[in-house]
């Protein structure tokens, strides 16, 4: 299957546009798609369109909004499969995670986002006050490769909620699945320029959407480098700027933990999606005691992954994304290595037989404190294991790094692990492999980012007040 579009989506219509991007592939190197490469007068036009439909989309109620994104999530469940090949095609996912972290997941928000748009009232009274919950205006949508539908699906889900209108960017690699989710769009009874898409490069597109005046919130998920340039943008611009950037999350397990079951879910973690989340648990620290044992059990659990075909439902881990991105992930782990770091399963090798951007599931031990490999994201198949001294020493080693976007805690005692959670400086913690809450906030301290997504807090980004007093 091949997706061959050339056009952006302005107002309400497909138009051409002259240039177009190749999609590769990354398990087999082939061409299964193209899009649209969108110009500077593009972005203006959908900006326009977007703001134009905001004057009637902000008007709606909330009823009329969750019916909306009701329907909408009908139209994605029904093109379902398409979606499902669409994301094994462009990420490189194994079917298994494109269905359930990329696909349903996606789906899900946009339902949790009807319910919140019915169910959030519009207008509330404090004192002598009438608080009048407003759309913020037009919502830049700037998605990553990595989870490029459930990205989007949390974006537009919350800024329709909210009444916004929008203008999407995919990232360059994978915009095939925001195409087929603007497909969605246009079965939908949401009115035309509510939701617009501008694909294109990162240094065109991206910062015309920034710097666009008529853009009221830039949601921008991505690497912290360019994260921080849209935030000075936005900055001088005193626009808001929501930003989901990196993550070296770690996964503490406490002595008192169930080790193989904590050791098992942490390295799963680490190579899910192989190992670009921005949320996986990349370092586990354990306690000296258990140091041995629990490296030995990542080992025996990333060498039992199988690497190969995402199309095979055998398959955990697919190939990454791109070759750059395999060639960053393996000078990471040849740095480590020169720096004194010893391989216990996977490594720099190529496996044979396989053409794409493979990566072996890799784990990591004997790494100094502070090696720029448990402090910098390698957003890749790789875990390091470190080892803590006590409880304090392991919160100290959590929270040493720039980054504070999810981790986990793990021991027979509840009430523990969640005082260990309340002084972790991050934005989501599991405790004892929960499973992931959709309608939690989800967002980062420090360089991870700025504000967060899903849920009632995730439409506050997209919201403006205006009190009136009687
Ligand atoms: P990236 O920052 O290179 O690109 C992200 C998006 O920004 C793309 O659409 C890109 O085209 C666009 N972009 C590039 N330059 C821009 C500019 N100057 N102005 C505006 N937009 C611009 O990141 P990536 O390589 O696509 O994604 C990987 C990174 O994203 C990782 O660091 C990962 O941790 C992070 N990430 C974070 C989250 C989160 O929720 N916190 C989720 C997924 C990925």
């Amino acid at each position: 299957m091949t997706w061959m579009r050339d056009t952006v989506l302005i107002d309400g219509r497909w138009q051409r546009c002259p240039a177009v991007t190749a999609v590769e592939n990354p398990a087999t190197g082939e061409v299964v798609g193209q899009a649209a490469a969108a110009t500077v007068a593009d972005v203006d036009d959908g900006v326009r369109a977007a703001y134009a439909a905001g004057v009637n989309w902000g008007r709606t109620t909330g009823e009329q909004r969750g019916k909306a994104l009701g329907e909408l999530a009908e139209a994605l469940r029904t093109r379902r499969d398409e979606l499902v090949a669409a994301t094994v095609a462009e990420v490189g996912a194994p079917i298994a995670v494109a269905e359930e972290s990329h696909v349903d997941l996606a789906i899900e928000i946009i339902e949790s986002f009807a319910a919140i748009a019915r169910d959030t009232p519009l207008i509330e009274r404090v004192g002598n006050s009438v608080l009048l919950r407003r759309p913020a205006g037009v919502v830049a949508c700037i998605t990553p490769w990595n989870y490029p539908l459930y990205q989007l699906a949390a974006k537009v889900g919350a800024a329709l909620a909210a009444g916004c209108t929008t203008v999407l960017k995919p990232a360059e690699l994978t915009p095939i699945t925001t195409y087929l989710f603007c497909d969605a769009v246009l079965e939908t009874s949401l009115p035309a320029g509510v939701v617009n898409l501008v694909p294109g490069s990162g240094s065109v597109v991206g910062p015309a959407l920034t710097e666009h005046p008529d853009v009221a919130v830039v949601s921008f998920t991505g690497s912290t480098v360019v994260g921080r340039q849209v935030g000075r943008t936005a900055g001088e611009l005193i626009k808001r700027a929501c930003l989901e950037l990196g993550g070296k999350s770690a996964s503490v397990i406490l002595e008192d933990a169930d080790i193989a079951a904590a050791v098992f879910a942490t390295v799963d973690s680490a190579m899910l999606n192989s190992g670009q989340t921005c949320s996986a648990w990349t370092r586990m620290l354990v306690p000296r005691s258990r140091y041995g044992e629990a490296v030995q059990l990542a080992a025996t659990r990333a060498n039992a992954l199988v690497v190969g075909d995402p199309t095979d439902r055998g398959t955990d881990l697919g190939p990454v994304v791109s070759l750059k991105q395999r060639l960053s992930i393996l000078a990471a782990v040849n740095g480590a290595v020169d720096r004194g770091a010893t391989i216990v399963a996977g490594g720099p090798d190529p496996l044979p037989g396989l053409v794409g951007h493979f990566v072996r599931p890799t784990v990591l031990c004997g790494v100094e404190r502070g090696d720029p490999v448990t402090t910098e994201e390698i957003f890749g198949p790789v875990l390091v294991v470190e080892a803590y001294e006590d409880v304090e020493d392991a919160i100290a080693l959590a929270n040493g790094t720039d980054y504070g976007l999810a981790g986990a805690v793990w021991s027979g005692d509840v009430d523990r692990a969640l005082d260990v959670a309340g002084r972790l400086e991050t934005g989501q913690v599991d405790i004892n492999g929960a499973k992931f809450n959709p309608l939690a906030p989800f967002g980062g301290w420090k360089l991870s980012g700025l504000g967060r997504e899903l849920g009632t807090v995730g439409i506050e980004e997209f919201t403006e007040w205006t009190a009136v007093q009687l």
